[in-house]
């Protein structure tokens, strides 16, 4: 087809960068820069935060680019999808541009639509534009300068639809530089009567691009301020407008990873290819997994990459720990086999994020350390959650991924055989292990033990969890050796602080 992602990416940066003198930025890494509202980078304009907000001066007025985003936890959440559908993705690029007290929503509008329609040449009866229709709780008035401005470049009142703040109120997360948006949606099928499903979820009919208009400031306390400047703040899916333009309804049929798919086909023996479809039938279970795995490969990749560690972000470890599973139970690769399809994901997307390339062998190292201790923990831990499996059969429907930490936890804080999760028993799951709350409940349940999440709450008071900053543990010299290792200079761990709150949140 005429658009590889990689043309694709060019001609958005191009369109910005040669074409209206937006200066180029490079994708930050996907380790928040001292930012604790987010554990994953989940948006381009995570590194522009403070330029919105107004406490750093921008360098550039106008820039644009192509930024590697991770949507796991947090406001912007979309673990639960991937695999069952086929355009949210855990890790995807997202172009952006921007306007630091430039241009605003005019011109905004204008340039995201001229880039559509007549650089991208994408049909205009197959695209919708939403807007933001005001909220009286916020006190924000229904925005008609943006349906006014679509009106101007020529879209009938029939295209134009309003929504609320869960769909058109942009905000990064629970604080932060926020406020109304305009999209731009896309029509796969075509015909009339579509314009009703907009924003229900249809895999046909789906958001390509975000225009957002940050006027506001939220502060943790959740009130809105107005901010002194105005800004642009824009973000649109490569993968999405890849499938787009490649006339694909599943972002898994493009390029973007039908050459992943080969690789876990050519890597394992005995399973079939990728077939592509969706859907809640045991056969379609395979392709579900396909996508997963190469999903779960990418952001695996790029978070190591870009030097995150799965000892202090518990949320990568938990899907490291659920790729290797379903590597081994689905396509019977019990050992190295994420390790070989890291290779792959640095040999696509290397050329473009050159950390990948430097990195290589940081990744390589980091999976196989965690697959070694993943398994040790496994084998371990089996014997006795066998013994607290046979007393109860609700225990077999639990995530294996959690489990071996509760066997764990379980013997380290010595106990007998609990009636309870006592206080301590869950500190241990939540502060070493970093199981949730919530899965900590999910336990409970299964084993029929009583747990009270306020006991939780209580204890990780009392140790004073909140002012505790969590350092990065050294396991057999392993992680100590891997910062002095070719971790670039931009991407200095040192400058990045956690601190874990009472409320599980990263402060
Ligand atoms: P959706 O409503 O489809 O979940 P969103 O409103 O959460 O998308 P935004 O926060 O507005 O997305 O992000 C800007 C753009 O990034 C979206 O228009 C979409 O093209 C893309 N995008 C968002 N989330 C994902 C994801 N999980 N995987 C791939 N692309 C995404
Ligand atoms: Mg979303
Ligand atoms: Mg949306
Ligand atoms: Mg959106």
């Amino acid at each position: 087809s005429e658009f590889s992602s990689k043309v694709v990416r060019k001609k958005f940066l191009d369109y910005f960068v040669q074409e209206h003198n937006h200066k180029h930025v490079k994708s930050s890494p996907v380790v928040p820069y001292c930012d604790p509202t987010i554990n994953f980078v989940n948006a381009g304009m995570n590194q522009f935060k403070g330029i919105l907000i107004g406490t750093q001066q921008p360098k550039y007025r106008t820039v644009a680019n192509s930024q590697k985003c991770i949507r796991v936890g947090g406001k912007h959440n979309d673990l639960s999808v991937v695999g069952s559908d086929g355009y949210h993705h855990t890790f995807f690029e997202m172009l952006g541009n921007w306007s630091f007290g430039e241009y605003f929503k005019a011109e905004a509008c204008k340039l995201a639509w001229d880039l559509l329609t007549n650089v991208f040449k994408l049909p205009k009866n197959r695209l919708y534009v939403t807007y933001f229709k005001g909220d009286h709780e916020l006190d924000l008035k229904e925005d008609v300068e943006t349906k006014e401005i679509w009106r101007n470049l020529g879209l009938s009142n029939d295209r134009i639809l309003p929504f609320g703040v869960k769909d058109n109120f942009w905000e990064m997360g629970l604080a932060g530089p926020c406020g109304p948006c305009t999209e731009i949606h896309y029509d796969h099928i075509g015909g009339a009567d579509r314009a009703k499903y907009l924003n229900k979820g249809l895999h046909d009919l789906i958001e390509i691009w975000n225009v957002v208009f940050i006027e506001y400031n939220r502060l943790p306390d959740g009130t809105i301020h107005k901010l002194p400047r105005k800004h642009v703040d824009t973000g649109m899916g490569l993968e999405r407008l890849t499938a787009v333009l490649q006339n694909k309804i599943s972002n898994y049929d493009t390029d973007i990873f039908r050459y992943l798919f080969e690789a876990i086909y050519k890597n394992c023996r005995g399973v079939r290819r990728y077939g592509g479809s969706f859907g809640e039938k045991d056969w379609n279970d395979l392709d579900k997994s396909y996508r997963t795995m190469a999903d779960h490969v990418r952001m695996i990749t790029v978070s190591l990459a870009d030097g995150m560690i799965p000892e202090e972000n518990q949320k990568l470890r938990k899907i490291m720990r659920k790729t290797f599973l379903l590597g081994d139970n689905v396509f019977k690769q019990p050992k190295n086999f994420v390790k070989e399809l890291t290779n792959y994901v640095v040999d696509n997307l290397g050329p473009v994020y050159p950390e990948l390339e430097r990195n290589i062998s940081q990744v390589h190292r980091i999976v196989s350390y965690e697959e070694e201790v993943f398994e040790s923990l496994r084998r371990s831990a089996s014997k006795d959650w066998e013994i607290l499996a046979k007393s109860n059969p609700k225990l077999s429907r639990l995530d294996i991924v959690e489990t071996p930490n509760f066997v764990k936890a379980y013997k380290e804080v010595g106990e007998n055989m609990p009636k309870e999760i006592h206080p301590k028993l869950a500190f241990k799951l939540y502060d070493t292990h970093g199981l949730d709350e919530e899965t900590i409940a999910k336990l409970a349940e299964a084993l029929n033990l009583r747990f009270n999440p306020d006991d939780l709450i209580d204890e990780l008071q009392s140790v004073k969890i909140k002012s505790k900053r969590a350092s990065v543990r050294v396991e057999n010299g392993l992680y100590s050796t891997l910062f002095n290792d070719g971790i670039p200079k931009t991407d200095d761990r040192s400058k990045y602080s956690y601190s874990r709150s009472i409320d599980g949140k990263y402060k």
